[in-house]
């Protein structure tokens, strides 16, 4: 994925000013910085939830940006795993995974229910899968959302502080997930306040303020050893 100098504004308020960067295949890019500094509305940019302002966003070679782009094509290319798990309540477990498969991918139930199954099994959900998110942890329901996105078989996800909902004993289970996940090669961009997964893990973060990438580089650079101020400053209230 290339970002090319991504501007999102909200009326008079300018969130975005001016994001460059490229996550490549089979890359980690782990995300931080303080509340407010943009980092949800950039993966809001990227997954096209929200319209950017100005600038070029291209994944696999497509212009996302492009006023002609195919939307529902790009959407079914990158999963989103949101701190509040959003899965469908009145769906069971199984029935959460498979209904992107059945109703935008056309795969038939059967091969989309035994992709969900699979899937479901990779994050420790086998015997979960006629439960309702209701029924299930915090944790398991992120795990179910993982497996929701690895069963449309996407390009890539993006996950937007998938733990900072859950309760301190059950994070360690979903950050378990998300390095199997990372160790298998998924393209992946994670913003996130876990900054020993964040060191262990990614193969590059970035930090961002007030909307700019202040710095990135590989974890042990830019958390171990800082090389900007604002940097030091963010990293010494969160350490
Ligand atoms: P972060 O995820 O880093 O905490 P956000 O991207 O959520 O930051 O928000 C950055 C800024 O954009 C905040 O000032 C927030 O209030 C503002 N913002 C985000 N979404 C909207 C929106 N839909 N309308 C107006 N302002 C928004
Ligand atoms: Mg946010």
């Amino acid at each position: 994925m290339q970002i090319y100098d991504l501007h999102k504004n909200f009326g008079d308020l300018a969130v975005l000013k001016g994001i460059s960067t490229v996550v490549r295949r089979g890359e980690v890019v782990c995300v931080i910085g303080p509340s407010g500094s943009g980092k949800s509305t950039l993966l809001r940019c990227v997954n096209l939830l929200e319209e950017p302002t100005s600038g070029r966003i291209f994944i696999l070679n497509e212009e996302i940006t492009d006023p002609d782009a195919d939307v529902d094509f790009i959407r079914t290319q990158m999963g989103m795993v949101f701190q509040q798990f959003n899965l469908f309540p009145h769906l069971t477990v199984l029935e959460n995974c498979t209904i992107g498969q059945t109703q935008v991918k056309k795969i038939p139930r059967s091969v989309a229910e035994e992709n969900a199954r699979a899937n479901l099994a990779k994050v420790g959900l086998a015997d979960r899968t006629a439960s309702y998110p209701a029924q299930l942890s915090g944790g398991q329901q992120q795990r179910v959302a993982i497996a929701r996105a690895l069963s449309m078989d996407v390009e890539m996800i993006l996950f937007d502080e998938p733990t900072s909902a859950l309760d301190p004993e059950l994070v360690g289970d979903v950050l378990g997930v998300m390095r199997d996940l990372a160790d298998e090669g998924m393209t992946m961009m994670v913003v996130t306040h876990e900054m020993a997964f964040a060191r262990e893990v990614a193969d590059r973060v970035i930090f961002m303020d007030g909307g700019v990438i202040v710095e990135e580089g590989h974890p042990d650079q830019v958390i171990g050893s800082p090389r900007e101020e604002r940097t030091r400053t963010f990293l010494q209230r969160v350490l």
